[in-house]
Order: C-alpha cells, then sequence, then structure tokens
C-alpha cells in the first residue's frame, strides 16, 4: 500500500455510505451492463454515447465519493492493474471438448440414425445454433462472481485469461445467482467492424494485418497487458456448460432460459427441431440468415437438448456423441500452388504469397493468394507442388486455406522460411517478431518502395501521380534513394521514364512542389515511423508544432498527449535518436519541406491552460469533446473525475456530483462563460 494514502482512505473508509448511494450505485452498475450488452453484443443501443457517457462518469464520481462502493466486479474495474508476465495454467473442472464436423448432409443424417439407434423409441429434441468463428472459453463464476475465465488449451488445461475476459463488456462479472458454481463455456470472437477497425489503424501504423476476425481474436486474447486487450472490443457468446453446483438445468433449452435470466450473452438464433428433417431445414435458414450477421459464423451446430440423455449417449474420446458442427462451405475452390513469393512490406515485415494456377474464384480469377505468416505456412505444411484450397470472403483478399494432403504429388519438401531478407541485396538481416519476420536493413529496396509509396499516399504527402508502377521505376533506377530526392525529380528526368509523357511529367513535378506545404501533421505520418498511425501524428504535431521542439521532446512528454502510450513514445525517440533520420530531416527541410503544424495556433492573445488538469462537468452549449479540444489546444489536461490536482471545474447546466466534491475540495467552479472570459485573456 501506497503510505501517502494511507490517512486519507482511514478516513474515507470511515464515511458511512448512504442507502440511496448504495442504491443509485446498484442500480447504474446494472444499467451500465445492460447497455454494454446492448451495445456491443445485440449492437442495438438504446441511449446516445453522450447518455452511456453520463452514467459512467456518475458510478465514477459516486465511487469517488464512497471508494468501499467499487467493488472489484463495478464496470469501472474491468480493466485490471499491470501486464501479466505469462499466463498461469488451469485444470478444467469438467474437460473442455471438441466437436465433430462435417461438410456434408449424408454424415449429418448418419449422427441423427446413431442417436435414434442408441436411444432407441425416445422423444428427442435438438437445438440448432450457428457456430460462432473465434476461440472457446471457459467462465466460472463462483456464487455469482466471475472468479475465472480459461481457454480450453488442450482441453484438460487451458491459459488463465481471467484479466483479458474482463475487458468484455457484454460478459457480467457479477450475475444474480447463489448457486455454489455455474461454469459456462462460449466463443469469445470480433465483430467484423470491429476488426476492420483494428486492421485499418494497424495499417496506418505500418504494423502487419489480421487474417480474420477469429485470428485477431485469438492475437488479443493472448495479449498479457490487459489494457491493450480493452482496446479491442472483442465479444462474447455463450453455448455450454461445465461445472454447476448448486443449482440443476436439466437441458440446453433451460441453461438457455438462464442465461437470459441472468443477463449472459446468448447465441443469436436458436431452433428447436424434432426430427432431422426439420434439422436440415433450420441449417439452410441460418445459412441465409447469418449473412446478416456482424460476426463470423462458420456452420451450425446441432445438439441433443435433454442432459439426461446426453449422458446416456457419451463421447469418444475427443468430442461428445450427443453434437455435430456442420460447417458451411465458403467460396472455395482446389487449385495448384506453383510457388511461394515474399512480399516486403513498408516496415520490413516479410509476407508470403502463394502464386497459383489460375482458377475461378467468386467471379474473379485468381492467380495470387495470401499465406499470412510463417507460422500459419509451417503450422498448415503448406507445400510448394501441393493443391490447395483457395477462399475468397467478400472484399477479404483471397487467402490459401489449407492444403489437399491426398492430393500431394511425390517428392515435395516443407517450406523453409528465409533466413534473410529475399529483396536486399546481399541478404538484409531478418528478425523474428511474434509470428512474423521483419527485415532490419533500413536501406532494403522493397521497404524503401513502400515508404515512397506511404509518404505519397493520400492521407500523409498526397502526392498525385506517384503511383505504384512509378515507384517501381524511380526506386529501380536509383533515381530516389530516400524520400528527400522525391524533390529533386525534374520534368525532363521524369518524361524520359516508361508510360510518362511530358505533360504527366510536369503535373506531377507540379504535384511534389505543392506537398512542401501539408505541414507537420502529415509529414509526420508520411515519415512511416512505426507505430505512429494518423492519428497520433496529428496529435503529436499539434501538441509540439515544429519538428525542433518535437525532437527534442522526452519520452515522457510525447507520452502527456492524450492516446499517447508508452509504445508510441519509444518508438518516435527511437526514430528521432537514429542518425539516418536526422539526415533525412535535414535533406526534407533543405528540399523546402515544411516542418511545422498547420492547425490554428490557438488565439492570439488566448492565455495558456498549460500544466492545468480541467473537468468538465453537466451541459455546455456545444458537445463537449469540443470544449475538450479547446483545453488541450491550450496545453491543458481533460481528467474525469475531481480531485486534488484539479485546477478548476467548467460546471454547465445540471451539473451533478462533481460540482459537490469541488465546493468539498475549495477547488474553483467556473461556468462557461467565465471559461471564456478566462481562456480569452481578460
Ligand atoms: P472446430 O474448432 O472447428 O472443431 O469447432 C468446434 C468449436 O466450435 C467448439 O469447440 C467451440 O469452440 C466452437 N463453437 C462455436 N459456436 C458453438 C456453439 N454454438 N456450440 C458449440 N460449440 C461452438
Ligand atoms: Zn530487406
Amino acid at each position: 500500500m501506497d503510505l501517502a494514502d494511507g490517512p486519507q482512505r482511514a478516513t474515507l473508509t470511515t464515511v458511512k455510505i448512504p442507502d440511496e448511494a448504495r442504491q443509485r450505485h446498484a442500480e447504474l452498475a446494472k444499467e451500465i451492463q445492460r447497455h454494454d450488452r446492448l451495445y456491443y453484443q445485440e449492437a442495438s443501443p438504446e441511449i446516445s454515447d453522450q447518455d452511456y457517457d453520463r452514467l459512467y462518469r456518475e458510478l465514477v464520481d459516486l465511487e469517488a465519493r464512497f471508494p468501499d462502493l467499487s467493488g472489484p466486479d463495478s464496470p469501472t474495474r474491468r480493466v485490471g492493474g499491470a501486464p501479466l508476465l505469462e499466463f498461469t495454467s488451469v485444470r478444467h473442472a469438467v474437460p473442455m471438448m471438441s466437436l465433430d464436423n462435417t461438410y456434408s448432409e449424408t454424415d449429418l443424417r448418419e449422427f441423427f440414425r446413431r442417436i435414434t439407434e442408441r436411444l432407441p423409441g425416445e422423444q428427442m429434441t435438438y437445438v440448432i445454433e450457428p457456430k460462432v468463428d473465434g476461440v472457446a472459453i471457459s467462465l466460472r463464476y463462483e456464487r455469482g462472481h466471475l472468479v475465472t475465465a480459461a481457454t480450453r488449451g488442450d482441453g484438460v488445461t487451458g491459459d488463465d485469461v481471467t484479466a483479458n475476459a474482463r475487458t468484455i463488456r457484454s460478459l457480467p462479472l457479477r450475475i444474480g445467482t447463489s448457486a455454489e458454481v455455474l461454469e459456462f463455456r462460449g466463443e469469445v470472437y470480433m465483430s467484423r467492424a470491429e476488426f476492420d477497425r483494428i486492421n485499418a489503424q494497424r495499417e496506418a501504423d505500418g504494423l502487419p494485418l489480421f487474417a480474420n476476425p477469429r485470428n485477431s481474436t485469438a492475437g488479443s486474447l493472448k495479449l498479457l497487458d490487459p489494457r491493450e486487450v480493452a482496446k479491442r472490443r472483442l465479444s462474447v457468446v455463450l453455448y455450454g456448460h461445465g461445472e454447476v453446483r448448486g443449482t440443476n438445468i436439466g437441458s440446453h433449452t433451460e441453461l438457455l432460459a438462464v442465461f437470459c435470466e441472468l443477463g449472459l450473452p446468448g447465441p443469436r438464433q436458436v431452433w428447436q427441431c424434432h426430427s432431422p428433417d426439420e434439422a436440415l431445414a433450420a441449417i439452410a435458414k441460418l445459412d441465409h440468415d447469418r449473412h446478416g450477421f456482424p460476426f463470423d459464423t462458420d456452420g451450425a451446430v446441432i445438439k441433443v437438448d435433454r442432459f439426461d440423455q446426453r449422458q446416456r449417449l457419451g463421447s469418444t474420446a475427443k468430442a461428445p456423441r450427443w453434437a455435430i458442427a456442420y460447417k458451411y462451405s465458403a467460396e472455395q475452390a482446389e487449385t495448384i500452388l506453383r510457388a511461394i513469393t515474399l512480399q516486403v512490406g513498408r516496415t520490413g515485415v516479410l509476407t508470403p504469397v502463394a502464386e497459383l494456377a489460375p482458377v475461378k474464384l467468386a467471379g474473379t480469377t485468381v492467380t495470387r493468394a495470401t499465406l499470412h505468416n510463417f507460422s500459419e505456412l509451417a503450422r498448415k505444411d503448406i507445400r510448394v507442388g501441393d493443391t490447395v484450397i483457395v477462399e475468397k470472403a467478400g472484399e477479404i483478399i483471397p487467402a490459401v486455406i489449407a492444403p489437399v494432403p491426398e492430393k500431394r504429388p511425390p517428392n515435395t519438401t516443407p517450406y523453409h522460411p528465409p533466413d534473410r531478407c529475399p529483396i536486399c541485396p546481399g541478404g538484409g538481416d531478418l528478425v523474428r517478431e511474434d509470428v512474423f519476420l521483419r527485415c532490419t536493413n533500413s536501406g532494403c529496396p522493397a521497404q524503401l518502395k513502400r515508404r515512397i509509396l506511404h509518404f505519397a499516399g493520400r492521407n500523409a504527402m498526397d502526392i498525385e501521380g506517384l503511383g505504384e508502377a512509378l515507384v517501381e521505376q524511380l526506386a529501380d533506377q536509383g533515381l530516389v534513394r530516400g524520400l528527400p530526392d522525391i524533390f529533386a525529380l525534374d520534368a525532363s528526368r521524369l518524361a524520359a521514364l516508361e508510360r510518362m509523357g511530358e505533360k504527366s511529367a510536369r503535373n506531377l513535378v507540379a504535384a511534389i512542389a505543392a506537398s512542401r506545404d501539408r505541414g507537420l501533421e502529415r509529414l509526420l505520418f508520411g515519415l512511416g515511423i512505426l507505430h505512429v498511425g494518423e492519428t497520433a501524428a496529428r496529435d503529436i504535431a499539434r501538441r509540439f508544432r515544429t519538428i525542433d521542439t518535437l525532437q527534442s521532446a522526452t519520452a515522457d512528454e510525447l507520452q502527456s498527449v492524450e492516446g499517447i502510450g508508452e509504445i508510441v513514445a519509444q518508438s518516435i525517440r527511437t526514430w528521432f535518436n537514429d542518425s539516418a533520420s536526422q539526415a533525412m530531416l535535414r535533406d526534407l527541410a533543405r528540399a523546402g519541406v515544411s516542418m511545422e503544424a498547420t492547425a490554428p495556433r490557438p488565439q492570439e492573445g488566448a492565455s495558456s491552460l498549460a500544466g492545468m488538469t480541467i473537468v468538465i462537468t453537466g451541459t455546455l452549449s456545444k458537445p463537449r469533446d469540443e470544449f475538450e479540444e479547446r483545453i488541450r489546444a491550450l496545453g491543458g489536461k481533460v481528467a474525469s473525475s475531481v480531485s486534488k490536482k484539479t485546477a478548476f471545474v467548467l460546471a454547465g447546466d445540471e451539473a451533478g456530483s462533481k460540482l459537490e466534491k469541488a465546493r468539498q475540495l475549495g477547488i474553483p467552479v467556473h461556468s462557461e462563460k467565465a471559461f471564456e472570459e478566462l481562456v480569452a485573456g481578460g
């Protein structure tokens, strides 16, 4: 315990919590949980983000006043403390089994036939539900408290991922039951929208992309820092049970009713069927409906409803006899893998690419597909010469799913990842970064081309006409060896290049010239510093304003910018400390590239809020984030709760508990008008 906290805590904890406060806290916690579920699970929020924030802030305020209210189950305590060093393993009270699965209707009919054979003359009810494509999880509640979340692992023991699972907003940390043990099984997954959001961000940050939502769910659950996991909005659906003590659940239908009653996220759709034909009809209906789901499903799961019947049917070594997964086939095709080539990205990450015998797929002819990364490649043992299954889903780039082992020709050999960069003359050194390989040579030609394209990109320096084909030529002919060379290109040189006329050469030169004034925001993004995406670049540029100030900023100063964490700050420091970066900046400056932020400076004469922490409460005449933005632009910080460090509270109409807290602590309170006068320097 922090000693400095001692006396203050002691006085606070002796404050008796009034019944209304306790009641309001319980109410708020429950409301927030409900809205979390509506928002994160059902994607149908009932209230605006602002109203949600209001509820949340009220809860935070209440807990600030009565710290005893903020038990471990409070919605404010989803994101735990320090990162873990590693996951501990957990033994499952009841093993987590896998599922038999099939693509064929014949197998499915066989599944039903075997069941009636084993349970002759019995009335059967089957339940059909979506097979969500994610990562299996076991959630253990003891007397209503979520105590453990574990991955399947080998089925007997898994990883303890409790801290990570707690960040899933649709998952209650507390349920209203007195049952001794309720262990539920389910699937953690990521919605397609969230997957796209994360990949877009990763793309902007120059990080390798996740292959699909399942992949990114698995990656997220394995992060050791729950704060990072919280940034990826994972979801969960429950569809089964493990150990149950202190209550009775007799069937799947009853289990679903329990989910409903306890506010736990259950399957999106469930059918009850009494015959194989009915089941097949439901499976077909689900195949239709699932395209409207906001998450990926890859099949239907068919289960016997009654648990006593399940018990009598038993299991094989691997999977229960009372359930089966029917997988829907995606748009897939078989073709020959002719070669595996390598692509090197802007930050040097190597991606293996499949060169295929042309094949028709989802309306297009496919000749190349991604193999994602080397660990996927090794895991699936995909070999050159193999017949492979290629899949294309929607807008997603085609991917090799698996080899067809029966069709493997003799004399194939396992694929070996390169140990040197295939593009660098002489081969750049590679380093392994979790599942990825990265070329570390800063002069790597492949990286140079990607970097130029990024620099010229629409959201960076926006140089129209500087596209892929041209960059290839410029780099290969040695006309551009680094970003500054772009500004030395002249029209006659350019006009001599392939597919360049005089007119387009002149246009390009003009576009390059115009890009000099884009400002530090875009320049910083265009430099392609690892982890520095568009938003980070903008926020940092606006805070430090010139490249010189930025260059001399410490990691701590960088981290004081809202949204900039340790990783980004470190990455920026490393980049600026590199002498090659410094030389490049000098050359860019010499070429006339602006190194100053363009965003309006704080108003002339406006007084600074530098170093002040300000809390906003109540309703103001304009959206709250506008005020937050202005406060930050003037060098201030915005906090969500009032403390002794608060410089003043900006209070609008209907300000609540924060105002009270400010009065208690003797902190100044300003109306909107007073605030305007203050910042106007009056
Ligand atoms: P697979 O991993 O392809 O063998 O499929 C089996 C896995 O599907 C199970 O272990 C679960 O993790 C997952 N799954 C997804 N949805 C369901 C569901 N509704 N019922 C049972 N398992 C499901
Ligand atoms: Zn290289």
